[in-house]
């Protein structure tokens, strides 16, 4: 017997099924596709327990005659591309014919089906791969597909399958997909007996998108509009004060595929360019791109979302162009270059930015009318009788004011520099530190000292800040193993995407050991009770999803965990930092300092921006033309 075999059409089919079935998520996507394509307007979907058990779709298209019927689980049986030339402009969103035969391959799959012109219908069924015959059976016209125990002679495969609760989480989001992208069908969607998604056929773009994410996302949403023939543009964008912190609301369709796209993310990003507050915030924007065949290769891979495109640049342009012009006629003062002033974000008195609860109340750091004595008018008064709480790690006032309101709360202290706690008899601070004596705080970011040896240091108090954090986090990660975690009294809920929360729960193990508790809340959120204690408890949700963001581009990047903790480290290191316009008292100004002068590297920030700048005496004289 020769050792090369030609595959029989069952192991074919099971090789297909591992590209086209991943998970109960990918079979609906596969059966609604297959409806859309038969020209159905009402398409609706059943599911028990996340689509493991069951999944049917029913939809009122078409149809299929008995001899159709008869070859429909057969391998590359398609009735829509008949020759090489069809490849090339594929007009379908399913052309491979591979679907149903995988399908049917891996679950006992049963198709009803009855064209409009027949007297009743027809049925037949491949129970994982033995395909039976045809036989009539009643129904409506249009075609119904029962898929039942997906993978229950596969036990490798389902295996990896997730709870019930995250693979109908799946379910639900591709559905919402569908919706946005066709609203001219009909679709519905119930998930044991609950219905989770349901809307008309017929309904406005704007309309779906309030049904699937809320009314609170359609408001106030920017229409796009433009065609240039071949190639058109049709959506809504949000204007740039209303964004988000992740991207499952930066969706883009071509051709009616959801597609996850380079260039359309960055031609997005691109046309909300400096009009975003800072800090990775996302825009709102559905996109809807239609064009000729010729100018994008959908034939990439049957279950990813991906295109290629013929001209990419073109895309790109007419999306920068187009979102920009709407983004620029809606909010007056807009224009390129210009940046919208985000609340809070470079105002160093809005303490209410990271600290939700009375703002009012707080002390401010430059108040210098509750000093007893003032003998100075520069931005800081040499009075330090008082010195402010400084907890161990070096934070910003606004959260030493958090602090002393709640005394519970322990220190986030990594043990370089302890300057003190409000309760504690406070030892007195040094004057200066390393030589440096502080100076003040000039236009809300630098910290400006005078040193011994006749030196001016301008000091860059988010550079610096995040260079001692990372640095600590480091070291206390190389020595305890761990970050130290401040338990939340009242949980965090963070909504995310079931597979974003998925990912984070996979990783709950690592996140421990950075200082996060986090546990699953349903499909599609965590719920938070720890937080790591260096950071600013309202900025550790975007923490969070900054850090599934770093996930999943490591997933995508094949990145690996030394790589994925350095990102990781550095991330937290950046957002547990006091901010440029934070107002910063000069006992902090000397604590930070301290801290950093413990460490070797101090003159560079973790991404080696500089920390500081230093004028020599003679260098200002020179400048002043004081010596010649
Ligand atoms: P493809 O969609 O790539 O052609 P499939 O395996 O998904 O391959 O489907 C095979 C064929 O079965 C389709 O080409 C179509 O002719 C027919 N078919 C599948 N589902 C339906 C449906 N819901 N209504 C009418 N015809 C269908
Ligand atoms: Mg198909």
């Amino acid at each position: 017997m020769p050792r090369i075999q030609v595959l029989d059409a069952h192991v074919v089919n099971q090789i297909a099924a591992g590209e086209v079935v991943e998970r109960p998520a990918s079979v609906v996507k596969e059966l609604v596709e297959n409806a859309i394509d038969a020209g159905a307007d009402q398409i609706e979907v059943q599911i028990d327990e996340g689509g493991k058990a069951l999944i049917e779709v029913r939809d009122n298209g078409m149809g299929m005659a008995p001899e159709d019927l008869e070859r429909v689980f057969l391998p590359h049986a398609t009735s829509k591309v008949g020759s090489v030339e069809d490849l090339t402009h594929v007009a379908t969103l399913g052309f491979r014919g591979e679907a149903l035969a995988s399908i049917g391959s891996v679950a006992r799959t049963t198709i009803l089906s009855r064209t409009a012109e027949a007297e009743g219908g027809y049925e037949i069924r491949d129970d994982f791969g033995e395909i039976g015959g045809v036989r009539p059976t009643g129904m409506k016209p249009g075609t119904i597909v029962r898929v039942e125990h997906l993978f229950g002679r596969v036990p490798a495969r389902r295996r990896f399958l997730r709870t019930p609760a995250t693979e109908s989480g799946h379910i639900k989001e591709l559905m919402g997909r569908f919706a946005l992208a066709f609203p001219g069908i009909g679709f519905r969607l119930v998930s044991g007996e609950r219905q989770v998604l349901a809307t008309r056929p017929g309904e406005q773009r704007l309309e779906r998108i309030a049904a699937v994410f809320g009314d609170e996302v359609a408001r106030d949403l920017l229409p796009v509009s433009h065609d240039e023939g071949d190639l058109s543009l049709e959506g809504f964008v949000a204007p740039p004060t209303r964004t988000r912190r992740d991207s499952r609301l930066e969706q883009a369709f071509v051709g009616g595929r959801f597609i996850r796209d380079k260039t359309i993310t960055h031609a997005t990003r691109e046309a909300y360019r400096d009009l975003l507050p800072p800090g990775g915030q996302r825009p709102v924007a559905f996109l809807f791109l239609s064009c000729d065949p010729l100018l994008v290769d959908v034939n990439v891979h049957p279950a990813k979302a991906e295109v290629r495109w013929r001209d990419g640049q073109r895309v790109h342009r007419l999306i920068r162009h187009e979102v920009r012009k709407v983004l620029e006629s809606s909010a007056p003062g807009v224009q390129a270059g210009a940046h919208v002033q985000t609340p809070g974000r470079g105002d160093p008195f809005d303490l209410a930015r990271r600290s939700s609860r009375n703002p009012g109340d707080r002390p401010q750091a430059f108040d210098f009318g509750a000093r007893p004595t003032q003998r100075h008018e520069s931005a800081w008064s040499a009075e330090r009788a008082a010195p402010p709480a400084v907890s161990g790690s070096f934070r910003g006032a606004a959260h030493v004011a958090e602090d002393v309101q709640e005394a519970a709360r322990p220190a986030a202290d990594f043990g370089t520099y302890e300057a003190g706690s409000p309760h504690a008899e406070s030892p007195p601070l040094p004057e200066s530190v390393g030589g440096l004596r502080p100076l003040g705080q000039a236009l809300g970011t630098y910290l400006l000292f005078e040193g011994e040896d006749e030196t001016l240091v301008v000091i860059d108090q988010h550079a610096l800040h995040e260079r001692v954090l990372f640095d600590q986090i480091n070291a206390r990660l190389r020595e305890a193993g761990n970050l130290e975690v401040q338990g939340l009294l009242v949980p965090n809920v963070v909504h995310l995407s079931p597979a974003g929360v998925e990912r984070l729960i996979e990783e709950s193990e690592w996140l421990a050991r950075l200082g996060w508790r986090i546990e699953a809340f349903g499909e599609d959120a965590i719920s938070v009770t720890g937080v790591p204690a260096l950071l600013r408890r309202p900025d550790a949700e975007e923490a969070l999803l900054e850090i599934l963001r770093l996930l999943e581009r490591g997933d995508r990047d094949g990145m690996d965990r030394t790589d994925l903790l350095h990102h990781t480290v550095d991330s937290m290191a950046c957002r547990g930092a006091i901010m440029a316009g934070d107002a910063l008292h000069p006992d902090e100004a000397l604590a930070l300092l301290a801290q950093a002068e413990a460490l070797n590297h101090s003159h560079s920030c973790p991404h080696g921006r500089p920390t500081r700048l230093v004028f020599k005496k003679t260098d200002l004289e020179k400048f002043f033309h004081r010596t010649v």
